[in-house]
C-alpha cells in the first residue's frame, strides 16, 4: 500500500482536506427504483418478453414485474453479446432513461447492470475511477477527518459525498442542497487557513523595540484617527514580542495616513535603527521631507537614492531610500525594516531588503505598507501568513463627486476646469496612451496636447517611459495648471491642490486603477471631482464605481466583476480561485473560520 503522501501527490493534492474536497462529479446510482418517472433514469428488474431484429437494430419488449408494466427498448449496432443478454425469457437488471412514446413506455440507452443497490461516485481525474475510489476509501474516514480538525457536521458531509447512501440526502432538484454547499465553503476556507498557517515561519526578533510614542503623537499638528492609533498599538505589540519578529502588512487607501504610522514605528525602534524603502525617488524624497517635518529633532534621518544621499546613513536612526538601499554593503545594524507602497516592489527586492537586515537565526521586524485595497475577505484569508491591519477611513472626509461623461459634456467640463484653475487648483487628465493607436477609440496624449497647450497655460506632460517624470511632477506641483499623463501617476506624490481628474476611456481600466487615480484628488479635503470620460455611459461597472469611494467596497466590486482579488504579496496564494467560496459574498463564513483557526492555533 502506498503511503498517504504518495497517494495525495499522485492527485497533485497537498493535504488530506484537498482530497476530501475533491468530491465526485456525479454518481452511478444502481438503487432499484420505487416508481417510474418519465424523463428520469430508472433501475429495474426486467423480464425479456420478446425481441425483434431490424437490420442492425434490436427491439426488445420487456416486462417490469414490480410495476406490472411493459416497456420497449431499442438497441443499435447489435452484436452476439446483445442477443445472448436479451434472449427471450432472461431476467436481468437494467438501467435507462424512461420516456413516453405515444402511450408506450420506452427505455432509452438501456444498459444491463450487474450490481444493484449501490451508489458509485465518479471522479473527474486522469486516474481510473477504481483507483481513485481506492485512494478515497483508504484515506477518507471518520477518524482521518476528525484528525484534520473537522467537526461532526463537516465530517458527515464529506463522508456522505464520498460514500453516499441515498442521493436524495445530497441533491435537491439536481443541485447540491444548500447546507452542503455551505459546509463545503467552510471546509474550503478552513483548509486554506490551515495550509497558510503551516507555511508561516517565525523567527525571534533581532531586538525587542519598545520606545514610547506618546510624545511623538502629542507633538503632531493633528489628532490621529482611531484607526491610526489602533494600528500603532498593534505594531507596538508586534515589536515588543520577544518570540517572533513582526511580519505585518498595513493596508489603507491612498491618503489614509500611513506615513504617520511609519514614522511612529521608527520612533518605537529608538534607540535602534530602522530603514524605509520606497518605490520611487520622488516618494522617498517626500517621505524624507515628512520625516524631517514630524519626527523629533533629536532623531537623525538619512536619505539614500541613486546618485544622491542626504545625511550619513551609517549613523542615522532612520534611513529612508529607494532600492538603491539594496546595494549598500555598509548599512549599520537595522532592527526594523519598512517598505512603503510594497506592491510596487518585486518579491525579490523585498526579500533582499529583509535579508540585509537579518542576522543568523534572528530577524529584523518587517512592516509593509500598501495602498492597494484588497477585499476584506482576502485580507482575512491572508492573515494566516502575515498579520494584516486595515485602515478603512481617511483622516479627511474626501469630498469627491464622480461623474460619467461623454463627448457632449465636453464644454461644461472645460468651463469647470477653467473655474478650478482660477481658484489655483490643479487638473489631471489621464489618457490611455502616449501615441495615437488604431486599437483605442480615444485620443492619445500626443493627439490631445495641442488643444490643451493652445487654450491653457502651464500644461505639463508625463508618462511611464518619461525619464524626466519625477522632475515634471515636481515642477507641476509648484507651477502647473494641467497635467496630461498616462496611468503612471497611479503611484505618485501627493498633489494637495489637485481637485479635478479626468480619466479618458475610463471603462478600459480596472476598478483598482480607477480608484488609485481618483484618490489623487482631494487629498486634503478640498471639494473635488472625478470625470470618467467614456463612449459608453451605461457601463455598469463605472456606474457602481461612481457610487462609492471606499477602496474596500471597490475591491469587493472588482471581485464581483472579475471574480478574483488583487494580490497583496507575490509569495502568497492570494487571488486564487476557490471552488465553493465566493470572496465577494462569503465574508461571514471566512470570518468564523478564521476565528476558529486562530483559537486552535494550528
Ligand atoms: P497614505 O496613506 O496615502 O500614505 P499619507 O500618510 O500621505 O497617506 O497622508 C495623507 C495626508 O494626510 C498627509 O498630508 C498627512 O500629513 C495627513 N494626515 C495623516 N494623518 C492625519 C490625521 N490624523 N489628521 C489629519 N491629517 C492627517
Ligand atoms: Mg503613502
Amino acid at each position: 500500500m502506498q503511503n498517504q503522501k504518495e497517494m495525495l501527490s499522485k492527485l497533485k493534492f497537498s493535504s488530506l482536506l484537498d482530497l476530501a474536497l475533491f468530491i465526485p462529479s456525479n454518481y452511478d446510482d444502481t438503487t432499484l427504483s420505487d416508481s417510474l418517472i418519465i424523463g428520469e433514469q430508472i433501475t429495474v428488474l426486467a423480464h425479456v418478453e420478446s425481441i425483434k431484429s431490424l437490420g442492425n437494430k434490436l427491439q426488445i419488449n420487456l416486462f417490469l414485474p414490480k410495476f406490472k408494466r411493459f416497456v420497449t427498448a431499442t438497441l443499435f449496432k447489435v452484436t452476439p453479446y446483445h442477443f445472448a443478454t436479451f434472449a427471450v425469457g432472461n431476467e436481468l437488471f437494467i438501467q435507462g432513461k424512461l420516456t413516453l412514446f405515444g402511450s408506450y413506455l420506452q427505455l432509452s440507452q438501456p444498459k444491463k447492470i450487474t450490481t444493484i443497490d449501490k451508489i458509485i461516485p465518479k471522479y473527474k481525474t486522469t486516474l481510473r475511477n477504481s483507483e481513485i475510489l481506492q485512494i478515497i476509501e483508504s484515506l477518507i474516514s471518520y477518524e482521518s477527518l476528525k484528525n484534520e480538525g473537522l467537526n461532526e457536521v463537516e465530517i458527515q458531509t464529506i463522508l456522505m459525498l464520498h460514500f453516499p447512501k441515498n442521493l436524495n440526502d445530497i441533491f435537491l432538484n439536481k443541485t447540491y442542497k444548500s447546507d452542503i454547499t455551505k459546509t463545503l465553503k467552510i471546509i474550503e476556507a478552513y483548509n486554506h487557513f490551515k495550509k497558510l498557517k503551516g507555511k508561516r515561519v517565525d523567527f525571534p526578533p533581532s531586538m525587542i523595540l519598545t520606545h514610547d510614542t506618546n510624545s511623538f503623537v502629542a507633538s503632531l499638528p493633528f489628532r490621529l484617527t482611531d484607526e491610526q492609533l489602533s494600528v500603532i498599538d498593534e505594531i507596538k505589540l508586534d515589536l515588543s514580542n520577544p518570540l517572533k519578529a513582526a511580519k505585518r502588512v498595513v493596508i489603507g487607501d491612498v491618503g489614509s495616513g500611513k506615513t504617520i504610522i511609519i514614522l511612529a514605528s521608527a520612533v518605537m525602534a529608538l534607540p535602534h535603527k530602522s530603514i524605509l524603502m520606497a518605490p520611487t525617488s520622488l516618494l522617498a524624497l517626500q517621505l524624507y521631507e515628512e520625516a524631517m517635518k514630524f519626527l523629533p529633532k533629536s532623531m537623525s534621518v538619512a536619505l539614500v537614492m541613486q546618485g544622491k544621499n542626504i545625511g550619513d546613513y551609517k549613523e542615522a536612526d532612520f534611513i529612508i531610500g529607494t532600492h538603491a538601499l539594496l546595494y549598500k554593503d555598509d548599512l549599520p545594524q537595522i532592527d526594523l525594516v519598512m517598505v512603503d507602497e510594497q506592491h510596487r516592489f518585486g518579491t525579490n527586492q523585498r526579500n533582499m531588503l529583509s535579508h540585509l537586515a537579518s542576522r543568523k537565526d534572528k530577524k529584523a521586524h518587517i512592516l509593509q505598507f500598501s495602498a492597494t485595497p484588497i477585499p476584506r475577505t482576502q485580507a482575512m484569508m491572508d492573515s494566516a501568513l502575515v498579520d494584516v491591519s486595515l485602515i478603512t477611513k481617511t483622516p479627511f472626509i474626501k469630498d469627491i463627486s464622480t461623474h460619467i461623461i461623454s463627448k457632449e459634456d465636453f464644454s461644461p467640463l472645460l468651463s469647470h476646469i477653467k473655474d478650478e484653475i482660477s481658484k489655483k487648483h490643479q487638473v489631471l487628465i489621464v489618457y490611455p496612451l502616449v501615441e495615437e493607436s488604431e486599437q483605442i477609440p480615444y485620443q492619445s496624449i500626443e493627439e490631445a496636447r495641442g488643444f490643451w497647450e493652445k487654450n491653457f497655460e502651464n500644461v505639463y506632460i508625463t508618462h511611464g517611459k518619461d525619464k524626466e517624470k519625477d522632475e515634471v511632477l515636481l515642477s507641476f506641483r509648484e507651477k502647473g495648471n494641467i497635467l496630461l499623463a498616462t496611468t503612471v501617476v497611479e503611484v505618485g506624490i501627493s498633489l494637495p491642490r489637485l481637485t479635478v481628474v479626468v480619466i479618458v476611456g475610463a471603462e478600459r481600466l480596472g476598478l483598482a486603477t480607477l480608484h488609485q487615480l481618483r484618490g489623487r484628488v482631494g487629498r486634503l479635503g478640498l471639494k473635488s471631482h472625478c470625470y470618467l470620460y467614456t463612449h459608453n455611459r451605461q457601463n455598469e461597472r463605472l456606474m457602481k464605481f461612481a457610487n462609492t469611494t471606499s477602496g474596500f467596497d471597490i475591491a469587493r466590486l472588482d471581485l464581483e466583476f472579475r471574480n478574483s482579488g488583487d494580490i497583496i504579496d507575490g509569495t502568497m496564494q492570494s487571488g486564487q480561485k476557490f471552488k465553493w467560496l465566493d470572496m465577494a459574498n462569503d465574508e461571514e463564513i471566512i470570518k468564523k473560520v478564521m476565528m476558529r483557526v486562530e483559537n486552535r492555533l494550528i
